[in-house]
């Protein structure tokens, strides 16, 4: 993968890019909804 900030290529599972420090943020899709149906019964 490449760091989205400085762009050099770190590894896939880095926390932090090791060029430029930045912390490396996966933006994964939305998926804690609340459950909130289930408990109306
Ligand atoms: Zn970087």
């Amino acid at each position: 993968m490449f760091c989205p900030n400085c762009g050099n290529q770190i590894k896939e599972n880095a926390a932090f890019c090791t060029h430029c420090g930045r912390k490396i943020v996966i933006e994964d899709l939305p998926a804690q909804q609340a459950k909130q149906d289930e408990a109306e019964k």
